[in-house]
């Protein structure tokens, strides 16, 4: 009876649907990309606009419920979601707005990269974002943000302009270099920790619309021999270059050739954004190898963004554990290929991104994003069905990360952590870093209002 009094208190400051228990689209409006997360908020509100926002947020504080946030629901630490608590619902608000003229672009918070790269590729124009189309810009940005331009334009916190907030305290403000410049600093890979952001604005780059992407692989056998081929290829290679190695489980595709199919592999993949030409001749030694699998063309930029949709499904369980490489050594990947050789499941993969570009060369301070020197990132990604099958799958994830953990040169990606523990999220920033995101919070959120997230405490 309280909670139904207390519900009608919000509803008559908010416009969206308030999903309860017991609500036709509760398990839905609940449910997040990971399926180890199965919580049960008290209410989800389904804000239209960050008016909704305030409204929910006050409501929280007055009712002193725990707050979740959630724009595109795929934290791998499900963090979008919260048992007894209110999730305070961004996916509703999908309003993106092109401005050519000044090569920018404003997105609400509910917004997904499809939807973002569908409203900028009209213009020919696109801003660094996930290599899944279905991720919310909100998270991945808010913690950094890498994907296929990212070599060339940088991460994606690295192309924001400015940035709507709603505090802990209910109040809207803006966040760019000159309003608020310390927030629009913790912004830029602080995660979420320091307000609701409503909407983004970023600067935009022509791209397209027509890329040079695909993937190329081999069988498992002929891992070590490529990752020390691609090692040594990937030095010094343009940034118009997105480039990835991966191990994973042959799909069964039409270019994966059938005694290939559902075997180990270790795969190449790539989206080359420059000169359409100059690209043949970049990727040409990786084609020189003879790859077996080889799907590689001329493909609308929107399309290679969402070519990986499948591999990564919503609805699956899964574990996540990263870090960063300063070098592949060859020890580093006869390490991994032994482990990669034991994978429990055929739906998860171990992903080695190249690093450096763009993202090197923002500074250090400029942002509060943690590792920009490293020279591949590194995240084994354990994606399974059945729930009885976890302790083999977290293990598989932890192994790749141990194994690799002698050659890693510190640190981790705040968005690809797991339910891993304070330690864990300093580490993604170093201690001068984390001490002062520290002393931010604590003027924005002193009282960690903002706390379901990687969480950064206020300094006391
Ligand atoms: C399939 C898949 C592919 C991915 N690919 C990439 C990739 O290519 N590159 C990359 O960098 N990362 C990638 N990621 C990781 C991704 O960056 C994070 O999972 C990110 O948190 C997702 O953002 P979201 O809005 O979808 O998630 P949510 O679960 O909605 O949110 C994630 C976190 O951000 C907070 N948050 C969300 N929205 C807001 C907001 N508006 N204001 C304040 N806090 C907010 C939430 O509280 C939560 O703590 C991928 C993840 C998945 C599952």
């Amino acid at each position: 009876m309280a909670q139904t009094l207390t519900l009608d208190s919000l509803q008559a400051a908010f416009r969206g649907p308030l999903v309860s228990p017991g609500d036709p689209d509760y398990d839905g409006a609940r449910r997040v990309w990971n399926a180890m997360v199965d919580k049960r908020p008290s209410v989800v509100a389904r804000c239209t606009g960050p008016a909704d926002v305030v409204a929910a947020v006050n409501f929280a504080r007055e009712h002193d419920l725990a707050i979740a946030v959630r724009g595109g629901a795929h934290s791998a630490a499900g963090k979008g979601t919260c048992d007894d608590g209110i999730v305070i619902d961004l996916s509703l608000m999908k309003g993106v707005r092109v401005d050519p003229g000044s090569r920018t672009v404003r997105a609400q918070g509910g917004v997904t990269w499809g939807q973002f790269d569908h409203e900028t590729q009209a213009f020919g124009l696109a801003a660094p974002g996930g290599v899944v189309s279905t991720t919310g810009i909100s998270g991945l940005t808010l913690g950094g943000g890498f994907g296929w331009l990212t070599r060339r334009f940088g991460l994606s916190c690295d192309n924001l302009v400015s940035v709507d907030v709603v505090t802990a305290g209910g109040e809207q403000i803006v966040a760019n270099v000159d309003e608020h410049p310390d927030l629009f600093w913790a912004l830029r890979g602080g995660g979420g920790n320091f307000g609701i952001a409503t909407s983004f604005e970023y600067e935009l780059h022509p791209v397209g619309p027509v890329i040079l992407g695909g993937l190329v692989g081999w069988p498992l056998a002929r891992a070590a021999e490529i990752l020390a081929f691609h090692r040594e290829q990937t030095r010094g290679v343009p940034d118009e270059l997105g480039i990835s190695a991966a191990f994973v489980t042959a799909p069964p595709l039409p270019f994966v050739p059938d005694a290939l199919q559902f075997q180990p592999a270790i795969v190449v993949i790539f989206c080359w954004s420059g000169d359409l030409d100059q690209g043949q001749d970049v990727l040409r030694p990786w084609l020189d190898l003879a790859p077996p699998i080889q799907m590689v063309a001329q493909l609308p930029y929107t399309v290679m963004q969402s070519i990986q949709d499948e591999l990564a499904p919503p609805g699956r369980h899964s574990y996540w554990k990263a870090g960063y490489l300063a070098e592949l050594t060859d020890d580093a990947i006869a390490a991994v290929v032994d482990v990669a050789a034991g994978v429990p499941s055929p739906f998860s993969l171990a992903e080695m991104v190249l690093w450096g570009g763009a993202v090197a060369r923002v500074g250090d301070d400029d942002t509060a994003f943690g590792q920009r020197d490293g020279r591949f990132l590194f995240n084994a990604v354990s994606m399974w069905e059945d729930p009885s099958a976890t302790g083999a799958n977290v293990a598989w994830a932890r192994a790749f990360h141990d194994a690799l953990q002698p050659y890693a040169s510190g640190g981790v990606y705040v968005n690809f952590l797991s339910e891993e523990g304070p330690e864990r999220v300093a580490a993604a920033y170093g201690p001068e870093k984390f001490g002062r995101l520290s002393r931010i919070k604590a003027q924005y959120d002193p009282d960690n209002v903002f706390r379901l997230n990687q969480n950064i405490p206020p300094a006391r």
